[in-house]
């Protein structure tokens, strides 16, 4: 019986921020292949002392399936560490294909993407009534091309929350792109670095006009995440659209109404029998 690769979502960097799942998969496994020092922590904090550990830094993807293939045939469980969410820039159907072709059993385990750890390490939403209710997961163009239609500035044009990885050496390309689609000098940015990670976490707030000059002057060049959203910084502003969810007029099938309908939110949501929002 050939064993199982869980590929495993080990979150943005905090150990803590691993699934359960995750973390119950680490301590049964007899092999890990984790990617880069970003998940090394996770990887040997709660391995096994028996478990054989290994970076995937230095492997091809045909050293990596090779090694996930033949640990397999040995071991019940066997996990290949990713950051973040394995669904999201990280390689996942190339290593699936050939573990298919072998017949090797495989899950997936999710993990907390950086995005979203971003926006808890900033105290923000990125859905606010009224503003967005859209989030845009993206990059901009390095050495792995953007199809067709993908562009940054195409995506922009939708004014709604920006979540973009992989590009903080490429800012200029960021900025060039958000003014093309006709953001203001005065958008709102945030940049996270090392979003999660204990000590090393670095938030940086600036606008369309200087963000660019604050991360160089932060030192801030790798791992990090860079947000535009109309809804950044919300929690200073003095009037807020509520949620109609919670809203005193408005009733659902969880809770009556306890105040006449306010006109500002007298609008019932698509499905008025449920909760829009959770
Ligand atoms: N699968 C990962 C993304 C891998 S791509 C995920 O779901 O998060 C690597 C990119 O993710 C980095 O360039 C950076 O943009 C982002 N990233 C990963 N960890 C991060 C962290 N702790 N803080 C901020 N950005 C991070």
């Amino acid at each position: 019986m050939p064993g199982t690769v869980y590929f495993v979502g080990a979150g943005p960097g905090d150990p803590e921020l691993l699934t359960l799942k995750g973390r119950d998969l680490i301590a049964q496994a007899g092999a890990i292949l984790y990617a880069g020092s970003l998940v090394n922590e996770a990887a040997t904090r709660f391995a096994p002392a028996h478990c054989e550990v290994a970076d995937s830094k230095g492997m091809t993807l045909e050293e990596m399936a090779a090694w996930l293939i033949e640990r397999a045939a040995r071991h019940a469980v066997v996990v290949r560490l990713q950051t973040g969410d394995p669904s999201l820039y990280g390689a996942l159907i190339e290593l699936v294909q050939p573990l298919d072709a072998a017949g090797v059993p495989l899950r997936v385990v999710p993990g907390v993407t950086s995005a979203m750890a971003s926006a808890a390490a900033a105290v923000e939403s990125f859905t606010l009534p009224e503003l967005t209710q859209t989030v845009i997961l993206t990059r901009v163009e390095g050495r792995t091309p953007m199809p067709e239609g993908e562009a940054l500035e195409d995506l922009a044009r939708h004014h709604c929350t920006l979540c973009i990885y992989l590009s903080i050496t490429l800012l200029h390309k960021v900025e060039a792109a958000l003014r093309a689609a006709g953001w203001r000098e005065d958008a709102p940015m945030l940049v996270v670095h090392k979003a999660s990670w204990p000590g090393e976490e670095l938030l940086i707030r600036g606008t369309l006009a200087d963000i660019k000059a604050r991360c160089r002057a932060a030192g801030v060049v790798s791992q990090s995440m860079i947000i535009a959203s109309p809804t950044l910084g919300a929690r200073q502003w003095p009037q807020l659209t509520r949620s109609k969810l919670y809203d005193p007029s408005f009733t659902h099938k969880f809770r009556r109404a306890t105040a006449p309908a306010n006109p500002s939110s007298s609008e019932l949501p698509d499905d008025a029998s449920s909760p829009h929002r959770d």
